[in-house]
C-alpha cells in the first residue's frame, strides 16, 4: 500500500502527454506562451474566478499576492497557527509580521471567532487556509474582512475543486493561491502554482510581478518584479490533468466516506467532519487519537504507511521563534498536532486497503 501514488495520474494522461511534450520540445516552447494562457483560462473557469496567473509554486502564489497588495515592513497579516509552514513564511519574506490565530477543533481551519482579537491598526490581510481540502469558513471571514477593510488571500494549495455553499475555493477572496506540487490533488511534474483573482487591476499587477516587472516596451521595467513564470511544459501537463480532477477528487471523497463509515463508533478515534454544504476534496484524510504512537507502531507492523500533518504548529517552529510566541498560546493547534494522523487516501486506493487500515486502527483502540 502506498501513501501517495504518483504514477496513477501519469497512466491517465501518458499517451497525450508524450505527444504534447514531443510537440513542445520540437517547437522549443518552454516559457509562458499559449499553453500557459490556455491553462490559466481553463483553471480560472474551473474555479469560477475571472482571472488566473500561473507562477512557479504555491509559495510564490502567496508571496506575489502579498506583494500585489503592497504588504511589507510594518504590516501584519493574520495566519492560522496550524498549516504548512509556507503560509507564514511568505508573510515574513515581505518583511511583514505573521500574526497567528488558533484553529477550529473540528475543521482545522482558522477559527473566525478568534480573528477579531488579532486585528490591529497594522493588519492588512487574512490568509485562511483550506486545510486538507476543506474550505475555511469564508462567509464569516469575508464579513470580518469587509468590516475592517482587509484583503483575503485564500491558501487553496490543498483545495483544488473544493467548495462551500456552491462557491469554489479560490473564487471569493481577493486572491486564491494554488500549488501544483507533485503530491497535491492536481499536480505538475515539478514545481508549479497559480493565483486566481476577480479584479482586473490585480490580474495585471500579477502578470508584471511574475515576469521581472516587465512593461509593454521590451527591456523597460516599470515595477520591481521576480522570475516566477509557469513553465510551458508544466502548463501543458496540467491542462491534460485538469480534465480528470473531478473524477480523481470523487475517488478521494468515496475513499473518505468508506473510511468514515468503518471508523464511526471506534472508541477514541475522531474522524474528519464535513460541515453542511461543503465539498471536502480530501487532499488529506486525518483521524485523531490519543494513541497515535501505538497506532503508528502497529501500522509499521502491517506495512501501512501514514503521515503526520503537522507535528509542530507554526508558532512553535524554530524559524518563527523571533515572533515571540510560546507553548500554550494556541491550545487547539497544539492539541491537534499531538493527536492527528493522516491515512492513505489517494484515488487508486482499494477498498481492501481501507479495510486493512481500519482493522489496524480497531486493534489499537480495542477497549479504549
Ligand atoms: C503545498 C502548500 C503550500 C506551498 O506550495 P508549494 O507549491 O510547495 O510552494 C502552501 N500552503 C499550503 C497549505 C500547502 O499545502
Amino acid at each position: 500500500m502506498k501513501f501517495i501514488d504518483l504514477q496513477e495520474q501519469y497512466v491517465a494522461i501518458r499517451s497525450d502527454c508524450l505527444q504534447k511534450l514531443d510537440e513542445l520540445f520540437k517547437k522549443g516552447n518552454f516559457i509562458l506562451g499559449e499553453e500557459v494562457r490556455n491553462f490559466e483560462e481553463e483553471f480560472a473557469s474551473y474555479c469560477d474566478a475571472k482571472y488566473a496567473v500561473g507562477v512557479n509554486s504555491g509559495t510564490d502564489a502567496l508571496f506575489l499576492s502579498l506583494r500585489c497588495l503592497g504588504i511589507g515592513p510594518g504590516d501584519e497579516v493574520i495566519v492560522p497557527s496550524f498549516t504548512f509552514i509556507a503560509t507564514s513564511f511568505v508573510v515574513s519574506c515581505t518583511g511583514a509580521r505573521p500574526v497567528f490565530v488558533d484553529i477550529d477543533e473540528n475543521t482545522y481551519a482558522i477559527d473566525p471567532s478568534k480573528i477579531k482579537k488579532a486585528i490591529t491598526k497594522k493588519t492588512k490581510a487574512i490568509i485562511p487556509v483550506h486545510l486538507f481540502g476543506l474550505c475555511a469558513d469564508m462567509p464569516k471571514i469575508l464579513s470580518i474582512s469587509k468590516a475592517h477593510a482587509l484583503a483575503v488571500i485564500e491558501d487553496a494549495a490543498q483545495a483544488h475543486g473544493a467548495a462551500m455553499q456552491g462557491k469554489m475555493a479560490g473564487s471569493t477572496g481577493t486572491f486564491g493561491c494554488f500549488s501544483f506540487y507533485p503530491t497535491k490533488n492536481l499536480s505538475a511534474f515539478g514545481d508549479a502554482g497559480l493565483v486566481t483573482t476577480n479584479q482586473k487591476h490585480m490580474y495585471k499587477k500579477l502578470l508584471q510581478l511574475r515576469d521581472c516587472g516587465r512593461g509593454k516596451k521590451r527591456y523597460v521595467h516599470s515595477v520591481v518584479g521576480y522570475n516566477s513564470r509557469l513553465d510551458t511544459v508544466q502548463a501543458a501537463i496540467l491542462r491534460l490533468k485538469l480534465k480528470h480532477i473531478d473524477e480523481w477528487n470523487d475517488a478521494r471523497i468515496k475513499n473518505a466516506a468508506y473510511y468514515s463509515e468503518l471508523l464511526a463508533g471506534v472508541p477514541g478515534v475522531s474522524i474528519p467532519s464535513i460541515p453542511h454544504g461543503y465539498r471536502h476534496v480530501f487532499h488529506v484524510y486525518s483521524i485523531r487519537t490519543r494513541k497515535r504512537k501505538k497506532l503508528i507502531e502497529t501500522f509499521q507492523k502491517y506495512k501501512i504507511p501514514s503521515s503526520i500533518f503537522y507535528p509542530l504548529p507554526l508558532h512553535l517552529q524554530p524559524a518563527n521563534r523571533y515572533l515571540g510566541y510560546r507553548r500554550g498560546d494556541f491550545p487547539v493547534a497544539e492539541r491537534v498536532s499531538q493527536e492527528i494522523l493522516a491515512l492513505p487516501i489517494h484515488p487508486s486506493l482499494e477498498r481492501s486497503d481501507i479495510e486493512k487500515v481500519v482493522a489496524a486502527i480497531r486493534e489499537v483502540h480495542r477497549g479504549v
